[in-house]
C-alpha cells in the first residue's frame, strides 16, 4: 500500500479497503486528511497524485524492442534461411551467403514493422473511451477524468455510475451495486454507511465500500476515494485480465485457417520441386534456398497482422467519425447489420427540448414565443396575471432535478426545458421555496416522477404531514390515473379525462412531446394542474441516413417512450413512417399472441410507449428471423437489450456508465447519422480485407507456380533466393497494407447487407485470382524463355524476369484496390496511402536493379530505358484484362436482370 512523505508535511496513506469498512466514516475521512463537502483544494490534489501516481493501471512491462526484432527470427522458415546462409558460407559461397543475410535482415524487419504497428493500433484503441465521475474539490462539483481521482477525494456516485475507484461511502440514499465482476453474484449488493465487524472480509461482505469497476444499479452515494489504480482491489483483477489474451475476431480466425491451409499446399509443392530438381540432378544447396525461399513468400503469414492492422485503423477511423468500437469483431459484424432499432429522443432528434405549448386544467391555452414571452389567448402572461399557469410551471419546477448553469441545461432535457420555461418568466428559484422530503425517481417504466414537499416557511414544530404536498410530473395517462380532480377545483371526470387526452393528441400530431403535472396531499388523490408540450427538432442529416440505408437493404425501426401521435409525426418527418405503415405499442407486444408477435414486429416500423424490456422482446423476434441487429440505448434498464443485440449502440454523452459497458459501440455524438456511418465503414473494412487476400494469395500462387512449371520444363530457376523474398516483402508490406485502407466507395454503401454466414474466399474471387496467377506466370515465364534462347542463364535474365513479376504485381495491386469498379471510375489518386506504398516498391525495385551494393545483393544488373518500358506495357496486361473482367460483368449483369429490392444484380455478383 502507497504511503509517502512529502516535503510540507506528512500525506495520509491510501487505506486498505478492509481496513477502512471497520472505522466510521469520520474517523476514514480524518484520517486520510479528507473534507467530504468541500473536498480537496488544488495543491493538495496536486500532492497526492505525486504520492500515489494516477489513478490508472500501468500497461504490462514492455519487452525491449531488441528482444520483440529478435523474436521475429524464431520462426522455422528463417531459421532454415539462416541454415542456408550458413551452409553457404561454409561451402564458400560468399556471394550467396551475403545475400541470403541481407534478404532475411530485411524480410525480418519488414515483419517486425507490421507486427509493432498491429501491437500500437491495437493499444490506441483501449484508450478510446477515458471513464469519467462527479468529484467534489475546491467546494465545487465536478465532472472529471476518474483517471485524475486521488485518495481523499469526495466521490458522488448514482444509478448508471461506474464506480471510479475504491470508496468508503459516507453517505447512502437506497445505494445498490452490480458486484457481479468481482464475486460473480448477480443479486446487487444494498451499501450502507455503518461500520463493520473486523470479521467481515471479501468484496461481498464489506458493505460500506463501493469498489472500482462496479455499477449502481439503484439510488445514489457519496463518499471518499480510498484506493486508486493499482493499489484498489480492482487492481487484482486487471493484473489477471492482462494475462488474457483478447479472443481472435471470426475473420482473423478464418485467415489464420486460410493461412494455415496455404501453408499446407505450398509446402506440398515446394516439396514436390524440391524432388523434382533433386531428380534432375540440380545442385542441392540451390535447390534448398530457393525452396526454403519460396515457402517464406508463398505462405501468407501477414495475412492475419494485416487483417488486424486494417481492423484497429478502420477502429480508429470511426472513432474519428463518432464512433467507438469497442471490440475488433464488431467491426465485421457491421458490414451484416440488416435491422437498426433507434432511440427517438436524442439520437433521431436534437435532445434539445423547449415548451412550446401549454395547457391548463381550467382550458386555458397558452403558448411560447420566440421571444421567450408567453402569449395565453392574446394576453402575455406575467408571474401575477395567470395563477394556473404558474402552479403548472411550479410543479414543473419542484418536480425536477436539472439544474440551470449559465445558460446551459445540466440534467435531463424534458426537466431543463421547464427550468428554461420558468426561467423567460422570471419565476427563478422556485424549487428553493421548498424543501425536499421524499422523492420517487422518474422511470421509462413508470413514465413519471414525484417528489413529497414542504415550503421552507414551514414551521419546524408543526408534524410534517400537516403542510406536505405531492408534486407530479409525467406521461399524460399515467398522471390522470393519480388524480380525482382537476387543480381550481371540480372533480375529474371522464369527459374531461377525455377532452385532456384528446388535447394531448392533437399536439402530438404536431410531433410534440407531452408532459403532465399535477399536485395534492395524497399521491392517490391529485389535482390535475395541466399539461406542458415540447417541441425537440429531428437531427439534421437524420433523414438522409435512414433513406441510404433504407436504398441499402437496411431496414430502421424507431423506439420511443413517447406517445402514439408523437412519434408518428417524428417518424413521419423522418421518412420512417406512412399512414399506412404499422406502429405497435408497449402494451400490444404484451398482448399479442406468440405466433403473430414475430411477424408484427418485423413489419412495423414505428414502436411507442415502450420500456427498456420491449426493446429485449424486439431483438430477439428479430434475431429469430436471423435479422443482425443493432439497437441504441442509453439508459441502465437499457444494458439487456444492448448486450442482447448483435450490436449494441450506446449513447457516450446521455448514456449511464452501465449502457457504455454494455453496448458493443459507443456513439460519442448520440448521432444516428454516426450508426450509418460506422455501417460504411464496417462495410468497407471487410470489401477492403477481401481486396488485399486478393492480392497476396495471386502473388503467392503466381509465384508458387512459376518456380514449379520453369522446374517441370527443366528450365533453371527463373527467380533466387533473394528475389523471391524481395516479392514477399511487397506482398506483406506497404502495397498489401495499403489496400486495406481503400476509400469508403459508395457503390459498395449501396450494396445489402452481408449475410454473416458468408465466406470471405468464394468461387468468383478464386476464379479472378487464378485468372490473374496464371497471367503474371504467363508473362513472366515467356520473358523469361526469351531471355533464355541462348540456353545460358545471365544475370541479365533473372534480372529482366524478376523486374516483369514485381512490376505485374504493381498493375495487379493497382486492380486489387476494387472488385469491379473500374481504375478510371475510382481514380488513380484517391488512395494516396496506395501511391506511396507502391511508388515505394517501384523505387526500390529500381535501387535493387540499379544501386551497386543492392545489385550485388540480389544478383541483377541494370536494364536499359528500353527493357522498363517494354516490361512495364507487359505486366499492364493484367491490369487491362481486368478492366474487361470488370466491364464484361457490368454489363452483362446490367442488361440481364433487374434491380431489386434496391441492390442489382451486379451487387448480388461482387458479394457472392
Ligand atoms: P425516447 O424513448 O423517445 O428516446 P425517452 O426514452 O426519453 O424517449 P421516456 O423517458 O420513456 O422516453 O418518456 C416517456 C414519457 O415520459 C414522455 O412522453 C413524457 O411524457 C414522460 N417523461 C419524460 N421525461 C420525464 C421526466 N423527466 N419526468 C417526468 N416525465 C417524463
Amino acid at each position: 500500500m502507497s504511503c509517502s512523505i512529502s516535503f510540507d508535511g506528512v500525506l495520509p496513506c491510501a487505506m486498505r479497503a478492509s481496513e477502512a469498512a471497520v472505522s466510521t466514516a469520520t474517523d476514514v475521512v480524518s484520517r486520510l486528511g479528507a473534507d467530504i463537502s468541500a473536498g480537496l483544494t488544488a495543491e493538495e490534489v496536486e500532492r497526492r497524485r505525486k504520492a500515489f501516481g494516477r489513478n490508472e493501471f500501468t500497461i504490462k512491462e514492455e519487452e525491449p524492442l531488441s528482444k520483440k526484432y529478435l523474436n521475429q527470427f524464431n520462426d522455422p522458415l528463417i531459421l532454415l534461411l539462416l541454415a542456408s546462409a550458413i551452409i553457404s558460407l561454409i561451402a564458400r559461397q560468399l556471394d550467396d551467403a551475403f545475400s541470403i543475410t541481407v534478404a532475411i535482415v530485411i524480410v525480418v524487419t519488414v515483419a517486425f514493422v507490421q507486427e509493432y504497428r498491429s501491437e500500437r493500433s491495437l493499444e490506441a484503441l483501449s484508450q478510446l473511451i477515458p471513464p469519467k465521475c462527479h468529484c467534489v474539490r475546491s467546494g465545487i462539483m465536478q465532472e472529471m477524468l476518474a483517471g485524475d481521482l486521488v485518495p481523499g477525494d469526495t466521490v458522488n456516485i448514482s444509478l448508471g455510475d461506474r464506480v471510479p475507484a475504491d470508496i468508503r461511502l459516507t453517505e447512502v440514499v437506497d445505494l445498490e451495486v452490480d458486484e457481479s465482476s468481482f464475486t460473480g453474484e448477480t443479486i446487487p449488493s444494498r451499501k450502507s454507511t455503518l461500520p463493520q465487524s473486523a470479521a467481515c472480509k471479501g468484496v461481498s461482505q464489506l458493505k460500506n465500500i463501493a469498489f472500482m469497476g462496479t455499477f449502481v444499479c439503484s439510488g445514489h452515494g457519496k463518499g471518499v476515494v480510498i484506493g486508486v489504480g493499482e493499489d484498489s482491489e480492482f487492481g487484482s483483477v486487471f493484473r489477471m485480465m492482462q494475462n488474457e489474451e483478447s479472443p481472435k475476431t471470426p475473420l482473423q480466425k478464418s485467415m489464420s485457417t486460410l493461412g494455415k491451409q496455404l501453408s499446407f499446399y505450398s509446402l506440398l509443392i515446394i516439396g514436390c520441386i524440391m524432388l523434382l530438381g533433386w531428380l534432375q540432378g540440380r545442385h542441392l544447396l540451390a535447390m534448398f534456398t530457393i525452396g526454403v525461399s519460396l515457402a517464406v513468400a508463398a505462405i501468407p503469414e501477414g495475412l492475419p497482422i494485416v487483417v488486424t492492422v486494417t481492423l484497429a485503423l478502420g477502429v480508429i477511423r470511426m472513432a474519428g467519425r463518432h464512433a467507438i468500437v469497442k471490440r475488433l469483431p464488431i467491426v465485421e459484424t457491421l458490414g451484416c447489420v440488416n435491422v437498426v432499432c433507434s432511440d427517438k429522443t436524442g439520437t433521431l432528434t436534437e435532445n434539445k427540448m423547449e415548451v412550446t405549448r401549454l395547457y391548463t386544467a381550467s382550458r386555458q391555452r397558452a403558448s411560447v414565443g420566440k421571444t421567450g414571452a408567453v402569449d395565453c389567448e392574446g394576453c402575455v402572461v406575467s408571474p401575477s396575471s395567470h395563477p394556473d399557469i404558474v402552479k403548472m410551471i411550479e410543479v414543473g419546477c419542484v418536480c425536477n432535478n436539472a439544474q440551470l448553469r449559465g445558460g446551459q441545461i445540466i440534467g435531463h432535457p424534458t426537466e431543463g426545458a421547464m427550468l428554461a420555461l420558468a426561467h423567460k418568466l422570471n419565476l427563478f428559484g422556485l424549487r428553493d421555496q421548498f424543501v425536499r422530503t421524499e422523492e420517487r425517481t422518474f422511470s421509462s417504466e413508470k413514465k413519471w416522477m414525484g417528489v413529497l414537499v414542504r415550503p421552507r416557511s414551514h414551521q419546524v414544530t408543526e408534524p410534517p404531514s400537516k403542510n406536505e404536498d405531492w408534486y407530479m410530473k409525467g406521461a399524460l395517462d399515467v398522471v390522470l390515473r393519480h388524480c380525482t380532480t382537476i387543480s381550481g377545483g371540480g372533480l375529474l371526470t371522464p369527459s374531461l379525462h377525455e377532452h385532456y387526452m384528446s388535447v394531448a393528441s392533437e399536439y402530438g400530431h404536431q410531433g410534440l412531446r407531452v408532459v403532465a403535472m399535477a399536485y395534492g396531499r395524497d399521491l392517490n388523490d391529485l389535482s390535475f394542474a395541466g399539461l406542458m408540450a415540447m417541441w425537440d427538432p429531428p437531427r439534421e442529416n437524420v433523414r438522409d441516413a435512414i433513406a441510404n440505408l433504407h436504398s441499402s437493404g437496411v431496414s430502421v425501426k424507431m423506439i420511443t417512450g413517447d406517445a402514439k401521435e408523437t412519434g408518428e409525426a417524428i417518424a413521419e418527418q423522418l421518412g420512417l413512417w406512412s399512414p399506412d405503415s404499422v406502429s405497435l405499442s408497449g402494451d400490444d407486444l404484451e398482448t399479442l399472441p406468440p405466433h403473430q408477435l414475430t411477424d408484427s414486429i418485423a413489419h412495423c416500423s414505428l414502436f411507442y410507449r415502450v420500456t427498456p424490456k420491449h426493446k429485449v422482446t424486439i431483438v430477439k423476434s428479430l434475431q429469430s428471423l436471423g435479422k443482425i441487429v443493432a439497437m441504441t440505448g442509453d439508459g441502465t434498464n437499457d444494458a439487456v437489450a444492448l448486450k442482447r443485440a448483435d450490436i449494441g449502440v450506446a449513447m457516450g454523452r446521455s448514456g449511464t456508465d452501465v449502457c457504455r459497458e454494455a453496448g458493443d459501440m459507443i456513439l460519442t455524438d448520440d448521432n444516428f447519422s454516426t450508426i450509418t456511418a460506422a455501417i460504411e465503414e464496417g462495410k468497407m473494412i471487410y470489401y477492403n480485407i477481401r481486396n488485399f487476400v486478393r492480392f497476396q494469395l495471386s502473388t503467392s500462387i503466381a509465384a508458387l507456380s512459376l518456380i514449379t512449371l520453369s522446374t517441370m520444363m527443366g528450365l533453371p530457376n527463373p527467380l533466387n533466393a533473394m528475389q523471391i523474398l524481395w516479392i514477399n516483402i511487397i506482398m506483406d508490406g506497404p502495397p498489401a497494407q495499403s489496400l486495406g485502407v481503400e476509400p469508403v466507395d459508395e457503390d459498395i454503401m449501396k450494396r445489402p447487407p452481408r449475410k454473416a454466414t458468408d465466406r470471405m474466399v468464394t468461387l468468383p474471387l478464386l476464379f479472378q485470382i487464378v485468372t490473374t496467377s496464371l497471367t503474371i506466370v504467363a508473362g513472366t515465364l515467356w520473358v523469361f524463355r526469351k531471355e533464355m534462347e541462348d540456353k545460358m542463364i545471365t544475370p541479365r535474365d533473372t534480372t529482366m524476369t524478376f523486374t516483369c513479376f514485381v512490376f505485374f504485381d504493381m498493375f495487379n495491386a493497382l486492380s486489387c484496390r476494387s472488385m469491379s469498379k473500374s481504375l478510371f471510375s475510382i481514380g488513380l489518386f484517391t488512395n494516396r496511402m496506395f501511391l506511396y506504398a507502391v511508388g515505394g516498391s517501384i523505387v526500390g525495385q529500381l535501387l535493387v536493379i540499379y544501386f551497386p551494393p543492392l545489385q550485388a545483393v540480389f544478383q541483377t544488373e541494370a536494364l536499359s530505358g528500353g527493357d522498363l518500358l517494354f516490361l512495364a506495357t507487359l505486366a499492364s496486361s493484367v491490369l487491362v484484362l481486368d478492366e474487361f473482367r470488370k466491364m464484361f460483368v457490368r454489363r452483362f449483369f446490367k442488361k440481364t436482370r433487374p434491380r431489386e429490392h434496391g441492390c442489382s444484380a451486379m451487387d448480388i455478383v461482387c458479394t457472392i
